[in-house]
Parts: structure tokens; sequence; C-alpha cells
């Protein structure tokens, strides 16, 4: 018989707290309990400064659990609340705060009287915005975007990696952030093994798949045994991962957060300077109401949600083509709008994305034509135009037009200023992966292209346009502000190309 929820919690009352008087679930210490394939992973709340003093305390608790019958394994993790004083010490009382019991207040109930509070624990006016705390950037990182979900098993990993490659089709430098502690999957899913480098002291290279900087706890641990990595605690470890890998120049690094709204990754989410948050979840009802719980979340720490994904929205027939909306597609569109946030974009139900994860081989990569990895490309497309207009930045759709009989496209940005781009550096230079390959390596450098056209335009929401030349290629998704380099550096991209071609002994 399935494990339930209410049966961990009534084991664990069994586990008394660092008091030594009342019991850990008494005490609030014990976060959500996750339940996934017999598996049972929950987290305990300690005073950071008895992390260690503590740990027969979680030994205990997981040894309890793993009596259960039903249980195939029980991971349980040592976490800490931020603590006063430290760098995100605002938004929460930390562990050490006493409610009237004496007993430690849950970082729930922290949590929810800082929201009352003000995020900043001073109080805010009603109706104002409280301030975050910023923890530290990550040098050289642009924006820390992180890919949550209320639940496992939604797609998350698979739609973190995809949104990922997504953006460097874009032609942003990406990286991904594999955080999901619980079940570390980044590593297969990219067909990664081995172990990062150390480059100095105790800094570590990140591993590279298909163009992107990666980052995993499943490189530094054996999927099977995550005993090593039980010991020290969770916030710790994201926070190596992200301030001791030589990321080096990133656009952006996409995090992929462990399943779940719980305490985790609450904490998670405040140590880590985010710009912002994206949602995946399933159209099933239950799984919004979890996506919802996750979008509180994340407003309550001040966190901008970017939008929601939804994944498995529809299913479409590889035989006939038929969508068939298997679980009410649309939801989370609809519910999107209820909740006055951003729709990313659908994914459907589809065996391609399955299989070519459990491949190591993602499809935004390596199938860059298919329709799936143009789903991916505009959904990363929309985050991006979401990112910027959260930060206040984004520009406003330039008009667009087609000159020269296709020759050229003429563009009016929303400042004014206009520029005349030809076909053939469009088409050279274009954001497909088709061209810019996995890696500056890759990059493939194209010729003959001197009488190509420009065939049609088709506007991606309002944040950039897919162009169809003459030749066929219609994978590159022009966004408005790769529009506006290549008109700023328009003589010496040209220049460049030029070179490249005879240097490779091609021609236009
Ligand atoms: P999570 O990170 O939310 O636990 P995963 O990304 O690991 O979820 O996905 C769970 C399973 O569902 C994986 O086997 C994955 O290949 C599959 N999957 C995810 N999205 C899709 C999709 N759109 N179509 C088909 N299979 C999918």
């Amino acid at each position: 018989m399935a494990v339930t929820e209410a049966q961990v919690i009534e084991l664990l009352r069994r586990i008394k707290g660092p008091d030594l008087e009342s019991n850990i679930v008494d005490l609030g210490l014990v976060s959500e309990i996750l339940l996934k394939d017999g598996r049972v992973y929950f987290s305990i709340t300690v005073p950071p400064e008895r992390a260690n003093e503590l740990e027969p305390l979680r030994q205990a608790a997981e040894k309890m659990v793993s009596d259960l019958a039903g249980v195939a394994g029980v991971t349980a993790v040592l976490t800490a609340d931020v603590v006063a004083g430290s760098r995100t010490s605002g938004a929460s009382t930390g562990t050490q705060t006493r409610s009237g019991g004496g007993a430690p207040e849950h970082p729930r109930v922290s949590q929810a009287r800082s929201g009352m509070q003000g995020a900043n624990g001073k109080g805010a006016a009603p109706g104002q915005q409280p301030a975050r705390p910023a923890p530290a950037g990550v040098p050289g990182v642009r924006h820390l975007i992180a890919v949550a979900s209320g639940k496992g098993g939604v797609g998350k990993s698979t739609t973190a990696v995809n949104l990922a490659l997504g953006f460097k089709a874009l032609g942003l430098k990406a990286g991904l952030l594999d955080a999901d502690i619980y079940g570390p999957s980044q590593p297969k899913l990219l067909g990664l093994s081995g172990q990062p480098d150390v480059v100095e002291g105790k800094t570590l290279k990140p591993m590279e798949g298909y163009g992107l900087k990666v980052m995993s706890m499943g490189f530094m641990v054996d999927e099977a045994t995550p005993v090593i990595w039980r010991g020290p605690m969770v916030v710790q470890a994201l926070n190596q991962m992200l301030r001791d890998v030589a990321w080096g120049d990133l656009d952006v690094l996409v995090i992929d957060m462990p399943p779940g709204t719980g305490d985790v990754q609450l904490t998670m989410a405040q140590q880590v300077p985010l710009s912002g948050v994206v949602i995946v979840s399933t159209p099933q009802d239950l799984a919004l109401i979890d996506a919802r719980k996750g979008l509180n979340m994340f407003k309550k720490v001040d966190i901008p949600v970017l939008g929601i994904i939804e994944n498995m929205s529809q299913f479409i027939c590889p035989k006939c083509g038929e969508r068939t909306d298997i679980f009410g597609h649309g939801g989370a569109k609809e519910e999107a709008i209820k909740l006055d946030i951003a729709y990313l974009g659908g994914v459907p139900l589809d065996m391609e994305i399955r299989s070519s994860s459990d491949a190591g081989k993602p499809i935004t990569a390596l199938q860059p034509e298919s329709l799936l990895a143009q789903v991916f490309v505009e959904i990363a497309a929309k985050t991006w135009s979401e990112l910027e207009a959260s930060e206040g930045t984004r520009a406003e759709p330039p008009e667009l037009e087609i000159a020269d009989d296709g020759g050229s496209l003429k563009i009016t940005f929303d400042d004014g200023h206009a520029a005349q781009l030809s076909a053939e550096m469009l088409r050279v230079m274009s954001p497909s992966a088709e061209v810019q390959g996995h890696s500056e390596a890759q990059r493939v450098t194209v010729g003959g292209k001197k009488d190509v056209t420009i065939k049609e335009l088709s506007g991606i929401g309002n944040y950039a346009v897919r162009i169809t030349f003459s030749d066929g290629h219609n994978t590159g998704l022009y966004t408005w502000s790769y529009l506006n380099e290549l008109a700023e550096e328009k003589d010496e991209r040209w220049a460049a190309y030029l070179a490249e071609l005879k240097e490779k002994g091609l021609t236009r």
C-alpha cells in the first residue's frame, strides 16, 4: 500500500526536537513531506549553528520513517532558516525566534509574519511594495531565473533544460544550475557524466552540454547514494554551486529548483538573487492549485513571477496530427489571466520529449527545426521579454517592413531610429541553432546567400519575429534586442562576416 503523508507525520511525532521536550512535528520543524515513487523526502529546520550537533536527530527521523512498510527510501535534510544578521535576514525572523510556548517559530509562520510587516521586516504601508532584501549577486551572471513547480513529475526539469537551450537559441549566453537536490536530473537530461574540474583553489569549472554551462549536485554525488550529500545543509550546497563555480559571463542562469513550494524552496529562493521565477504546471486542476501555492510563495518574498508554462498541455497524435486535450487544455492560461501573470506558453505531451530526454539529447538543441524546439524557443523569448518588462527595460515592438522585393527589412524602432538590414545579412546571422551551433566552435559560416530574400514575417507575441527566407530557412527567432544589436553593429558585423567567408574560402 502506498505510504501517506499522515503516516510519515505520525511517525515523526515520536522524534523529540532540540528542546528535548516536544516533538519535531509539533515544534513546526518538519517541512512539507514529498512522496515520490515510494521515496520520502522532507527537511527539518534547525538553527544553523547547531546543524552538526543535531545530525543524530536527522538520522533518527530518517530511520524512523524508513522502517515504515512500503517506503523504498528516505531523504531527510537539515535546513537552516535565515538568521538575523545574515544576508537575507530581513525576510525572516529565523528559527531562534520563540513564540509564546517557547518553541522555535516555524519558518512559514515567520514568513507570513514578515509578509505582513513587509519583507524587510520594517513594515510597509498598505499597498506599498515591500523591498526585497537583495542577496549578493553572482559576478558575471546578469539574470538568475528559477524554474519551480508545485509538485514533482510535472516536467519541471525537462522544461528547465529546454528553456535554457531556448535562451541559447536566441543568441543569449545561458547556463543551467540543477538545484533539484532531491533528484538531480540534469546530468542525465544533457547526457553528461564525470566530475567538474577544479580550476583554482575550490572553484569548480562548470560542465558543458550543448553550449550550456551546467552545474548539478548530480556531478558531485552518486545518484544512488545521496549519503554524502545529506549532511551539509541544502542552502550551503546551493550557495556553493552558485558562488564556487566559474560561471563566466552569462546573460541568464536557469535554476532547476526542487519540486514543491515548501520551506526548502523558500529558503533557497531567498538565498539567490533571483531576477524572477517561472512556474511549470500541468493543466490538471490539482496541479494548478499547487502552482498557485507556488506563485503565492514567490510573491510573498517579492520575487517577480515571470509567468506560467503549461506542460503536457495537449496530446498531438503522432500518426494523424490530431490534437487532444487530455487534461483539459488551457487551464493554465485561464489561471494565468485570473492571477494576472503572463502565460509563457504550452508544451504538448509528446513522446519525442520523453525519449529525447531519456537519451540525454534535449530536443531544443538536437532537433532545432522541430515544432517542439520552436515551442521552447518561443517560450524562452517570451520569458526574456517578461524579464525585461519586470526590470523596466522591455522595448516596444518596432515597425517592420519588407523592402526591395524581399531584399531587405526596414526596421523603425520605438524611439524613432530606423535601420535597414539586408535579407542576406539577416539570413547568415540567423540566431537559429542551425547557424549558431551549440558553441562558438560549432558556429556555421553560411555562404552563398547573396540572392536570398525575405518571404514572410510572423510576429511571435510582441517580443520577436520569425523570418521565413526564400531558401526555406525559418527557425530563427529575431528578438527586438537582437535586431537592435544587428542594426547598431551592422558595419562591424558585416565586415567580420566577409572576413570569415574569405578565411574559410567561401563566397557570398
Ligand atoms: P519534474 O522535474 O517535474 O519531476 P521531469 O522533467 O523529470 O519532471 O519529467 C517527468 C517525466 O515526464 C520525464 O520522464 C519526462 O521525460 C516526461 N515529460 C516531461 N514533459 C513531457 C512532455 N511534454 N511530453 C512527454 N513527456 C514529458
